[in-house]
């Protein structure tokens, strides 16, 4: 500022001096002071030049050009270059915290969408475009509610109480591939919304299925423990003979047995889920274990149908040697599953025939095929869910849990094996247990 006051004092001073060195008024005094004036004047106009500069430069905000050094105006630019300069750093940075916080939500496994006051999307990551069908630039500034039109979703958006979550299917949702989203709305600065969508499918469908499970077992046992009680009751009120006595308690007898076999499979299931996969340590005998399959089958086909001598034509086809390595109890208590199914749904006079063969690949074929009813292709998917059944009276008649076959999928799976049902209706059906290679010792000469 001292040097602005200053070159003020010196055009005065020089064009004073001017004033009396070029006479220009004809008086001492006044030749001084027009010459003072035009001092001023020169002056006046560099420093507007100056000023014009600075304001031209600023007007088109390159800090990085030099506009001017020195002087009054020199300082103002240099001061006003660095204040922008520091805005603009300022502004570099808050983006990059901007974008920062972006990808993060960006990469969140959860779908995140921000709207504002008046519920149109600000923003939205991909997670969120899949899970409502959003295109994150076209429906830029599109009301959210104009886009999901789910009618639980809207009611929930209309009530404006956020305290819970809401589920509701996802844009991608079909009836054989549901999915479903729990979506949550959080108020947050004035009057805008954060919105949380999260993928529940898998947790809805262990829920569902924790809930069916609870039930079937609820179910399977209070009918046998209703008989039983009912033949309580008549046991403690009516007086009955001898042969009538004997008769309900060899029915008491039967229920509860029918207990005891799904409480054993229930059991055997949750075992199965709960222990670790068997190591190749232990060596199954397969001939052995065929020698016993085929005792139990004969067995069991003679006491489920008493009336003919040998009701079911079997052929127990095996190579005389081979070993598979797993738990034994899993292993027997699978094949023999399969077995009994045979036995069980083959009607008298059918064929059964159980193979145990080596495989060119290297593997090995454990496989049931039998003629009786063969199950229609719809059922196939789901015959190894708990407590599936097709017919639900032959099941239950022949004393079946409906937990058989999702042992043996279980067994199958800790022991690498593949689960195979194949069937027809009204021919027959084949179901085959595929070892790995790993877990089968065959004579190579016998493949
Ligand atoms: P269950 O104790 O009812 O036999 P499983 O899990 O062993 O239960 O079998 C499930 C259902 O699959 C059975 O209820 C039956 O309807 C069907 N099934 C199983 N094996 C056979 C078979 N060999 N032939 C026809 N249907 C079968």
């Amino acid at each position: 500022m001292f040097w602005r006051y200053f070159s003020f004092l010196i055009s005065q001073v020089v064009g004073s001096l001017m004033g009396l060195y070029f006479d220009l008024a004809k008086i001492g005094m006044v030749s001084a002071l027009v010459g003072a004036m035009l001092g001023a004047w020169v002056w006046f106009i560099f420093d507007f030049s100056r000023a014009a500069r600075l304001m031209r430069w600023l007007r088109l905000g390159n800090t990085a050009d030099v506009a001017m050094s020195g002087g009054f105006w020199g300082e103002v630019a240099d001061r006003a270059r660095r204040l922008t300069r520091a805005r603009e750093q300022m502004t570099r940075d808050s983006q990059n915290q901007l974008q920062d916080f972006l990808s993060a939500f960006q990469a969140s496994p959860n779908g995140v969408v921000l709207l504002d006051a008046e519920g149109q999307i600000e923003w939205c990551n991909q997670t969120a475009a899949a899970h409502f069908g959003l295109q994150a630039q076209r429906d830029l500034m599109q009301h959210f509610g104009n886009l999901v039109r789910d009618p639980r979703f809207a009611s929930y958006f209309a009530a404006q109480d956020y305290r819970s979550s809401v589920l509701m299917p996802g844009r991608e949702s079909t009836p054989t591939h549901p999915v479903q989203l729990s979506v949550q709305l959080n108020p947050y600065g004035e009057g805008r919304l954060l919105l949380l969508s999260r993928d529940v499918t898998v947790l809805e469908q262990a829920e569902a299925m924790r809930r069916d499970f609870v039930a079937n077992v609820s179910h399977e046992i209070r009918t046998p423990l209703t008989v039983l009680s009912g033949f309580v009751e008549t046991l403690q009120t009516l007086p009955l003979n001898e042969v009538d006595r004997e008769r309900y308690l060899s029915l008491m007898a039967q229920q509860a047995d029918r207990m005891q076999m799904l409480v054993n499979d229930l059991l055997t299931l949750s075992r199965l889920e709960g222990s670790p996969s068997p190591g190749a340590g232990e060596w199954v005998s397969m001939p052995e274990v065929m020698g016993q399959l085929e005792q139990d089958a004969h067995a069991l086909s003679v006491v489920l149908n008493p009336s003919a001598d040998r009701p079911h034509h079997m052929v127990f086809d095996a190579l005389q040697d081979g070993a598979v390595s797993g738990a034994t109890s899993e292993l027997i208590s699978a094949m023999s599953n399969l077995v009994t199914n045979a036995v069980r749904y083959t009607p008298a006079g059918g064929g059964i025939r159980v193979c145990w063969r080596g495989l060119a690949d290297g593997r090995a074929e454990f496989s049931v095929s039998d003629t009786g009813p063969g199950i229609a292709s719809e059922h196939l998917p789901r015959l190894t869910e708990r407590f599936y059944r097709v017919d639900r009276s032959r099941s239950r008649d022949t004393g079946g849990t409906g937990l058989g076959l999702a042992i043996v999928k279980h067994v199958c799976q800790r022991h690498g094996a593949q689960l195979k049902i194949e069937s027809t209706l009204g021919k027959g059906s084949t179901f085959s247990i595929i070892f790995p290679v790993e877990r089968v010792q065959i004579g190579l000469d016998r493949r």
